[in-house]
């Protein structure tokens, strides 16, 4: 019976199914990527509420994207269980800072901000203190780490010793700049984005009625990607839960990449310790990823285990206490064998990008969708070479993916020019001319636009709307219905509300960091050289430690074609040299690869044999890179160091806000 409660059931394995059917008391499942974790807890929720033992309102689970939490409310829906909540931390907040703050603060809610650097320039000001443009955007990112690590401007200053001096200015400096943009933002009447979980937590604190309030709205609480969560953030979930155990965690700790941001898998490794009555489940079977793909996640984790031991040991030698690290769960894959994986070297990042390109064009032409392929990168600075190279191959693709759709400034003004017109006349033209007018009025063309970055974002969201009439319209047809502009409009306010937006045909472009809990058939992961895997600032093993799992992370979003490649330079005729990421080597190894499958000659740029003689070589400082003319030895930093050229924290700080941030404008908060 497809309607009996435990029909969902039916499409889980035993350990699935025995997580799944665990509705009370406190759970934790631990399992490796692409094992059915999200599936297992998706279909937990349905069972229970399709079972009557979850109220839908009453249940909060928490996912680590926007994206993600979409993803869990379809799922929802479609297995018969509409109506529960699926939000990132920062979204289940603001929606319950908007409601109370009337009652817990009084007056209305400050707006959001969303431009730090100016503020930031008012708060300068004040101090009379002149910075340029790019050190403001390093003091911002640097107010940003200390608010996500909950450090005011007097305890920065007491641990700021070891840190870098943000943005050129003395930490003295930077803890005065930071109180003063604290000081403008009250001013102003905004608050930040940080502030958000800060004043949430603050609230349900000092607060008893609506803490009570809240307990009393939910009594379920589910947490995907529990290894991620920051202090702050486990407070939070605390505050809710006050002392009761209704909580669901979900993680693998060996995919722990956000501790930039104070995430710490502790928590999920310490569960049990905290809560004794848990059940913990483990899943093992990996239902992603062909053989090969998970035999490349196996060795990257074995090859960890190995550099562990060895420092485990060495620290044991000198006395020291080593830190507990968690095995690494091998991941058995489900699926039938499929293509080897490749990995490739290229002159520079150009050539590796038309390299790529040409591969998506034989993919598409082989039957891949293009959405069901990604590039995917470790710094956002990268993916201009990408862009270009896709552009030129005449290949759609999306740089943000769907996130904030609605929200965006074009689709605003498509919307508000759309309701305008459909309030004047009815077309009935049909609506999918009346929508290609009155956007093409807006500068909206068919082709695609020669450029890339904003213009491109913009053309493709006004594409998409145009794409949805179509399809709209085309769905009314066949029950021989005419699609009217009111309807369309409709429809578009009500996706709008949902943050449903229309599906974008193309490549994805995104950061390794803003892939996680997602799955392509086909995967590229670029630049896979050493000073951008690991990154140059990663020096620490625990730093090196982060960047092999964000590799992990990366292999393991592949369902069956994975490409990884790695460039030479950064410039076509760059002269600095990279070598290929640390990383590969026991894939390689693994691949039966010697060396990297392939070598292209450097586009432009010849090296004349006999100079090369006279020239003294050094070592960049910075990256590695082998250096080799006079200039560059004497500032011992290559011409494109990742270092120079990424505003690396800035940037990892950004693409996880904008990950969070889509959600800011949601209504507010019902109980
Ligand atoms: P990640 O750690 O990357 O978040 P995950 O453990 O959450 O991964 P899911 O995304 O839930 O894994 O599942 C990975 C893929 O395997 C999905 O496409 C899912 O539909 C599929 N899958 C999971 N379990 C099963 C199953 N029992 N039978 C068939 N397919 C499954
Ligand atoms: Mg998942």
């Amino acid at each position: 019976d497809p309607q009996a409660p435990d029909a969902v059931l039916a499409g889980l394995d035993d350990e699935q199914r025995e997580a799944a059917s665990t509705l009370t008391g406190p759970l934790c499942i631990l399992a490796g990527a692409g094992t059915g974790k999200t599936r297992a807890i998706t279909h937990r929720i349905a069972y229970g509420v399709r079972a009557g033992v979850y109220d839908p309102h009453r249940l909060l689970a928490v996912t680590f994207t926007a994206r993600a939490a979409a993803e869990m409310r379809s799922r929802l829906n479609a297995l018969g269980a509409p109506g529960v909540q699926a939000r990132t931390f920062h979204a289940a907040a603001l929606r319950q800072l908007q409601y109370f703050w009337p009652m817990a603060i009084g007056g209305t809610m400050p707006e959001i901000l969303d431009h730090k650097v100016r503020l930031l320039t008012e708060a300068a000001r004040r101090l009379h203190i002149s910075t340029d443009r790019a050190a403001l955007r390093d003091l911002a990112s640097e107010i940003e780490w200390a608010k996500v690590s909950t450090l005011t401007p007097d305890s920065y200053l007491e641990l700021a010793a070891h840190r870098p001096e943000p943005g050129g200015v003395d930490h003295r400096t930077f803890a005065k700049l930071y109180q003063s943009y604290e000081d403008v933002k009250l001013d102003k009447h905004l608050i930040d984005f940080e502030d958000v979980l800060l004043l949430t937590v603050g609230m349900l604190e000092d607060d008893e009625r609506v803490a009570a309030q809240v307990r009393q709205q939910y009594r379920h609480f589910v947490v995907d990607e529990y290894q991620d969560v920051s202090p702050l953030q486990q407070r939070l979930l605390d505050l809710w839960l006050g002392g009761r155990e209704e909580l669901c965690v979900v993680g693998d700790a060996a995919q722990t990449i956000y501790s930039f941001t104070g995430a710490t898998p502790d928590h999920l490794l310490q569960f049990t310790r905290r809560h004794p009555q848990a059940k913990v489940v483990r899943l093992v079977r990996d239902y992603r990823s062909t053989p090969q793909v998970v035999q490349l996640a196996n060795v990257l984790l074995a090859d960890r285990t190995r550099e562990q031991a060895k420092i485990r040991a060495q620290m044991q030698a000198q006395g020291e206490q080593p830190p507990a690290w968690p095995d690494p769960l091998r991941l058995i894959s489900q699926r039938e064998h499929g293509p080897a994986p490749s990995l490739t070297q290229h002159a520079d990042d150009d050539a590796e990008a038309g390299w790529i390109a040409e591969q998506i064009v034989a993919l598409r032409d082989s039957g891949v969708p293009l959405s069901e392929i990604a590039i995917l990168y470790r710094t956002n600075g990268q993916s201009q070479a990408f862009e270009q190279a896709l552009a030129t191959a005449g290949i759609s693709y999306q740089l943000r993916g769907s996130e904030r759709f609605f929200s965006r400034r074009e689709v605003r003004e498509a919307l508000a020019a759309l309701r305008t017109s459909s309030l004047v006349e009815e077309s009935g033209d049909g609506v999918p001319k009346t929508v290609r007018d009155i956007l093409s009025s807006h500068g909206w063309r068919r082709e695609a636009p020669e450029g890339t970055g904003a213009v491109r974002e913009r053309w493709e969201s006004m594409s998409a709307l145009v794409g949805l009439a179509d399809q709209l319209h085309a769905e009314r047809e066949m029950l021989d219905e005419t699609l009217t502009m009111r309807q369309f409009i409709t429809e578009l306010e009500e996706r709008s509300a949902a943050q449903h937006a229309p599906t974008v045909e193309g490549v994805t472009l995104a950061s390794l960091h803003s892939a996680k809990g997602l799955e392509w058939d086909a995967v590229f992961l670029a630049g896979l050289s050493e000073g951008l895997m690991p990154i140059t600032f990663a020096k620490t093993q625990r730093e090196i430690d982060e960047e092999r799992r964000l590799l992990y992370v990366g292999i393991t979003r592949a369902r069956k074609h994975l490409y990884m490649s790695s460039a030479q330079s950064r410039h076509s005729g760059g002269r600095g040299r990279r070598s290929p990421s640390r990383f590969l080597r026991p894939l390689r190894r693994e691949l039966g690869l010697e060396e990297p499958t392939r070598r292209i000659a450097p586009s432009s740029g010849t090296v004349n044999p006999n100079s090369r003689a006279k020239k003294r070589t050094a070592t960049c400082s910075s990256c590695g890179t082998v250096l080799t003319t006079g200039t560059e030895v004497k500032r011992r930093r290559c011409e494109d160091c990742p270092a120079r050229y990424d505003e690396e924290l800035y940037e990892r700080l950004r693409s996880w806000r904008s990950s969070h941030a889509k959600e800011l404008d949601v209504p507010a908060f019902v109980v």
